[in-house]
């Protein structure tokens, strides 16, 4: 019989879970999808239909995409409408692009999305219509109340540094020479952060906050990013 270590999260014990319409394949190497992060997806489709109707394909970059669910779920919801894209997704872990790879292939649109084993945009010089991003974004003193199931996914995929922000520097600093003159880049932020982040965007001195979307527990969840002119 399989034994299972305890407080190992129902999910990873399953398998799999579903995530905007689509069901994921789920393990230990990779962060668990959050419905929250169905906000995330929802508002990356609604601003490609405005990017569509300026250019024709709409090249998207999805920054540690983990499991691939961003990007799986925006393969589907735009490979069945007009719009003609191109999603590229990366992750540090060569372990999370094997459990994203398979994700994409189960649900039939690997031929959508090409996964990269990268850190953040290194080596990636296209330029891209829309960035999307659930980094990790847990600070260093949030980890002791933690619940222990959160402990058992993987700490890169949860670890923000000493503030929980260090992904949002390191994203939005690079950000100048990875997103088009007109695109967006839609970043996932935790509970509370929402003015720490919009004072980085501010700081860039380049971009500024078009909006930001709150999930369905009322709570600031996504962070959408503009180039200032
Ligand atoms: N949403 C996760 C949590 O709060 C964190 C994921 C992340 O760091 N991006 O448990």
């Amino acid at each position: 019989m399989r034994t299972i270590a305890p407080y190992t999260p129902i999910q990873y014990v399953i398998g799999s879970v579903e995530f905007c319409g689509i069901n994921i394949n789920v393990d230990e190497r990779v962060l668990i999808p959050r419905p929250e992060t169905e906000v995330l997806v929802e508002a990356a489709v609604q601003l490609t239909g405005l990017c569509s109707l300026k250019v024709g394909e709409i090249k998207i970059l999805d920054l540690c995409t983990g499991s691939g669910c961003v990007a799986i779920a925006l393969a589907e919801r735009l490979t069945k409408g007009p719009t003609n894209c191109r999603i590229i997704a990366s992750d540090i872990s060569p372990d999370a692009i094997e459990v994203a790879r398979r994700n994409a292939i189960r649900n039939g649109l690997y031929n959508h999305i090409e996964f990269i084993n990268r850190d953040l945009f290194d080596g990636i010089d296209d330029k891209f219509d829309i960035v999307v991003s659930n980094p990790p974004y847990i600070a260093k003193y949030e980890f002791p109340t933690l619940q222990e199931e959160v402990l058992r996914e993987p700490r890169i995929a949860l670890d923000g540094g000493e503030d929980g922000l260090d992904y949002y520097r390191r994203i939005i600093s690079k950000l100048p020479d990875n997103l088009k003159r007109g695109g967006y880049a839609l970043l996932e932020i935790g509970f509370g952060q929402r003015c720490a982040v919009s004072a980085i965007v501010d700081e860039s001195g380049y971009f500024k906050v078009n909006c930001i979307k709150k999930d369905f527990n009322g709570i600031d969840r996504v962070i959408i990013i503009e180039w200032i002119n």
